[in-house]
């Protein structure tokens, strides 16, 4: 089994991945702590990804592959895995299913959380932060017990930086613009859509339904 999940910022694409890992018994590999560990390892690809990062580069497919390609060999990915940031471009896309095909594994199943922009710019416009423990709250789903102060200890909450609209919106179109291409080059039979605006259990049952229909389909 083998799952790669797209979902804009900020739409609970990290607890659900958690999620699928359990309950597929896979591990979930994001490319962010896959870096890190090749970094930590001091190998040839770790010393050139983090001279790249040091310098304030983005480190370029053909890096990103081979740590890709060298993590998916591991055994912990014998049974399967969960790739989520990763394949980021569509040259990314084509050289993952060349390593697919070459190591005979199968065609990945592409969850695709769907949510609209203008709930995701809700729910971010919404969290708020105290300034002195930097627990997060949001004003719709987990307001403080005091309008703007902090539960724990009475700070007066903010909203960050990251959190104002123009940011979010920014963010969200950049996420289009890459990944848009993305599930276009899988398309419409390989990517299963899931709509990602639901709350958080429901999201995870309607994921775990679209995995299932995708296993039946390719044993048939
Ligand atoms: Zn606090």
């Amino acid at each position: 089994m083998i799952l790669l999940l797209f979902g804009p910022p900020g739409c609970g694409k990290g607890t659900q991945a958690v999620f699928l890992a359990g309950r597929f018994h896979i591990p979930a590999i994001s490319t962010g702590e896959m870096f890190r560990a090749e970094c930590q390892a001091g190998t040839e690809l770790g010393k050139q990804a983090s001279s790249i990062m040091a310098q304030g580069g983005l480190v370029g497919d053909e890096i990103v592959n081979a740590i890709v390609a060298s993590r998916i060999s591991k055994a912990d990915c014998a049974g399967g895995f969960l790739l989520d940031g990763y394949p980021r471009t569509v040259p990314q896309a084509i050289e993952f299913s060349a390593l697919l095909q070459q190591k005979g594994l199968p065609n990945p199943v592409v969850i695709h959380l769907d949510v609209a922009d203008d709930l995701l710019v809700a729910r971010l416009t919404a969290r708020r932060q105290c300034p002195q423990c930097k627990r997060i709250y949001n004003l719709l789903s987990q307001p403080p017990k005091l309008a703007g102060k902090c539960d724990d200890d009475g700070a007066a909450l903010m909203a960050r930086e990251d959190d104002q609209e123009a940011v979010i919106r920014q963010r969200l179109r950049a996420y289009h613009e890459l990944t848009g291409p993305i599930l276009e080059w899988y398309g419409p039979s390989a990517v299963r859509t899931v709509d990602g605006g639901k709350a958080p259990d429901q999201v995870t049952r309607a994921i775990q339904q679209a995995v299932e229909a995708a296993q039946r389909t390719s044993a048939e």
